[in-house]
């Protein structure tokens, strides 16, 4: 299937999750996952409109911004070591898998202006997934007011690799649960809005218990 076709799926099943919950499509950002496929499927994307793109490791999300630049926004949505940290910190647009006070620091003593970040959490708890603990989610943001480059704007999960929906169902429920007491803590540095969860397989659910950034790959460009 194009890449066209399957973004008019993946749009007409938005707006019906959308329908479901009585939401508004337009609170729905579509985050095209190119970490699978080329430059040329990525260009594609930003073509039908999709400028979002997320990538999970330095050196692919590197060879594609020397081509793409600023012609899209760039997430990273993978584990970053904090070695790296400089080599995509004035490129990327969102850190999505913020996770360590390491990390923050790195990004904050690199980052020359303040970065759009996402605090990860592990709400399945599942051992092969990174990501805070529930629990510690809140004294971690607390935490994060010193570093004047880092400004939390939302959480970000990944469920658990099952087609029961009410485990997705729960793990979103939580993580969403969780964004609205950091919310009502009325940070200054941590305004926590956003909620980065659904992919190929659970985006619906994810819609409809609350996500606003939504991270798809093999249903948008296959898995080549
Ligand atoms: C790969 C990946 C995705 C996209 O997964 P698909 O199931 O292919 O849609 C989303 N989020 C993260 C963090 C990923 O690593």
């Amino acid at each position: 299937m194009s890449v066209e076709k399957n973004l008019q799926h993946i749009q007409e099943k938005i707006i019906e999750a959308c329908k479901k919950v009585n939401r508004d499509p337009h609170e729905i950002m579509l985050i095209g996952v190119t970490k699978y496929t080329t430059i040329e499927k990525a260009e594609e994307l930003i073509q039908n409109g999709v400028i979002n793109l997320g990538e999970n490791r330095d050196q692919e999300f590197l060879s594609k911004y020397e081509v793409i630049g600023n012609r899209a926004e760039w997430h990273f949505i993978g584990t970053l070591q904090s070695r790296k940290v400089k080599n995509i910190i004035d490129k990327v647009d969102y850190i999505h898998s913020l996770d360590r006070l390491s990390l923050a620091k790195e990004i904050d003593k690199r980052a020359t202006k303040k970065i759009n970040c996402l605090v990860q959490v592990n709400v399945s708890e599942e051992e092969s997934k990174h990501g805070l603990k529930r629990e510690e989610t809140i004294p971690f943001i607390e935490n994060l007011a010193e570093y004047q480059n880092i400004r939390v704007i939302g959480l970000m999960t990944m469920a658990p690799n099952t087609d029961n929906e009410n485990i997705l169902r729960k793990v979103f429920r939580d993580l969403k649960k969780l964004q609205e007491e950091v919310q009502n803590l009325g940070f200054e540095h941590a305004p926590c809005d956003q909620l980065s969860m659904g992919m190929s397989n659970d985006f619906e659910i994810a819609i409809e218990e609350g996500a606003t950034m939504i991270r798809i790959g093999s249903l948008l460009v296959g898995e080549n």
